[in-house]
């Protein structure tokens, strides 16, 4: 199974309400391979939400509240149905503070993406599951065809 961003494939659950269509990821959304999750949604943060970005090792929304524990509650979660459904690849969102996979935005709010990974994609990432973003179909692509080889 390979687990997806919700948000990816035209479910709403983005903080402004709205979804991020990618067509090759909501293609593969109709094999009947994959399961949608929203890890903050999964840990209880409503739709729609302020914004929120990674500060240290804290979440905060732009309000300044400190959010952190909605994250981490999600990203345990989405870490459960990955282990329940046997998932060992996951497609999630780029730059989100839950599903970005490689770079996040640097806590100020002001655009500014810097190295680092959403909690989300930690808690997958310790139970060797690789995630690719929707700029990856290549490179998801090829992973899949050296599983099968
Ligand atoms: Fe999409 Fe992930 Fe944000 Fe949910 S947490 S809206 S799935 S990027």
């Amino acid at each position: 199974m390979i687990l997806l961003s919700a948000c990816l494939i035209g479910q709403g659950c983005r903080y402004d309400g709205k979804s991020k269509v990618v067509d090759w990821v909501l293609e593969l959304s109709n094999t009947g391979q994959t399961i949608a999750v929203c890890p903050e949604v999964l840990g209880g943060l409503t739709i729609p939400r302020l914004p929120c970005e990674i500060n240290g090792d804290r979440i905060y929304n732009q309000s300044g509240a400190d959010m952190t524990s909605a994250f981490v509650i999600g990203a345990e979660k989405t870490k459960e149905i990955a282990q329940i459904v046997g998932a060992r690849v996951a497609i999630f969102k780029a730059n989100s503070p839950s599903c970005g996979n490689c770079k996040v935005y640097n806590g100020n709010f002001e655009g500014v993406l810097v190295d680092g990974k959403g909690l989300a994609v930690k808690a997958l990432e310790e139970i060797g599951i690789v995630v690719f973003n929707e700029n990856e179909a290549l490179e998801f692509k090829q992973s899949s065809l050296n599983h099968k080889s």
